[in-house]
């Protein structure tokens, strides 16, 4: 992409809205736009770290059997009563009415939908095991927003969903699950730590949250130094400093951001929907139920949290929305539309590499350098006058030293 032609213009100082970093630093490198308090629209910046994400999301949940279907935003007030939670939801649903005064939820969640669309598809035993799961736009009437993409009203969500003959299944799923998780976290570099968390109403089992360490969280949590044991505040039964239950490693405290949350549901839903299945001895049995969520525009959010500096956001480069960024300072050639401007360019295309390129002419080197810095993209490669031909400065966004080298070399490191 030309950095002349592209949509996203970085701002010179920090806006003024934003009370998380990385709240701040999405608005200034113009990766998303605010619409209202809590709503926002992805940029071509943000959208496509968003995307790298989602991708990673779809590969792991696909490897344990996750088939992807896409459910309505609009579901009727009857599905939300028959579960009882039309006026039950925290935070309370947004509610719409239609021009012949029928009511409907913007969803949360969709629990209701996914139990009712897997009644009408299951009969027999043979049917089961079945995990469906969707990246969707999900609404939240929340009291308050923070954070930007930390907690917005309207945002995108992976809800996964697995439906059960039994216990053991769905135990046996829920496991794999849970490995599934911790390569999504693990591959866009994050260390998440599963921690005990309530389960809400319907459920007395422990459910678990994926949390990440980080001071500009909402949540606290209490774990164990040594990761085999750990609480959200709002059900832990240990305090900081005290010997961890699990082994002799001793209980820390720390704020935290959740990125996912993993639910069993037994036969709750199935027994309020009456979904249930002929099993081989001809009887009917309520269906077991899991549920699996994670915040996919918080997990942008969460990365910019973990992943900046004074300068600007550092990508790991799994979520990065270019591979490369070349910056053009060759002033005689930065005007005009000339084979010699363009060929490293074209190239480093051809290499297969997906690159910004700043050929914006009348910008300083150091503008440049600070917009470069600010968007984050983990391998910067300059040319310019000082540079011999055949040749590139490389600059890696988390070092300081830069180096000059052939283009082939620069492009096996990028690759
Ligand atoms: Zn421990």
């Amino acid at each position: 992409m030309r950095q002349s032609h592209f949509f996203c213009k970085t701002l010179k100082t920090n806006p003024k809205e934003g009370d998380a970093i990385s709240h701040k630093l999405l608005l200034r490198g113009n990766f998303i736009s605010q619409l209202a308090s809590g709503v926002y629209s992805f940029l071509p910046l943000g959208l496509r770290a968003h995307r790298n994400i989602e991708k990673i999301i779809r590969e792991e949940i696909e490897k344990i059997g996750g088939q992807e279907v896409l459910l309505p935003s609009l579901q009727p007030k009857e599905i939300w009563l028959k579960t009882k939670r039309w006026d039950e939801m925290d935070p309370p649903l947004f509610r719409v009415k239609d021009r012949h005064s029928k009511e409907f939820a913007l969803g949360p969640t969709h629990e209701e939908v996914i139990t009712g669309l897997v009644k009408l598809a299951i009969q027999s035993y043979k049917d089961l095991p079945v995990a469906l799961y969707q990246i969707q736009t999900k609404f939240r009437n929340e009291m308050r927003f923070y954070g930007g993409l930390m907690r917005a009203r309207e945002f995108i969500m992976k809800d996964l969903y697995s439906f059960h003959a039994d216990k053991d299944d769905l135990e046996k799923f829920f496991n794999k699950a849970i490995g599934a998780y911790e390569a999504i976290f693990n591959r866009c570099g994050l260390k998440a730590i599963k921690s005990e968390a309530s389960g809400g109403i319907f459920t007395k089992e422990n459910t678990y949250e994926f949390q990440i360490l980080s001071e500009g969280g909402e949540d606290t949590i209490f774990y164990c130094e040594n990761g085999d044991f750990a609480q959200n505040r709002e059900i832990a039964k240990v305090t900081a400093g005290i010997k961890c239950p699990k082994c002799s490693g001793t209980i820390k405290e720390g704020k935290s951001i959740e990125v996912g949350n993993i639910f069993r549901f037994g036969t709750v839903y199935s027994e309020k929907m009456k979904v249930q299945f002929t099993d081989a001895s001809g009887k009917k049995q309520l269906v077991y139920f899991g549920s699996y969520g994670i915040g996919l525009t918080r997990l942008v959010g969460t990365l910019v949290e973990l992943f900046h500096d004074d300068r600007g956001i550092v990508w790991p480069k799994v979520a990065a929305p270019y591979q490369a960024h070349l910056i053009d300072l060759r002033s005689n050639l930065q005007k005009g539309d000339s084979a010699e401007r363009f060929a490293l360019y074209e190239k480093l295309q051809k290499a297969g590499i997906e690159v910004l390129y700043d050929d914006r002419a009348d910008i300083s080197a150091g503008e440049k350098f600070a917009d470069a810095d600010l968007i984050g993209i983990p391998i910067r490669l300059v040319v310019s006058a000082r540079v011999d031909q055949g040749k590139v400065e490389v600059k890696k966004r988390n070092e300081q030293e830069s180096k000059i080298m052939a283009v082939e070399e620069a492009i096996n490191l990028i690759n």
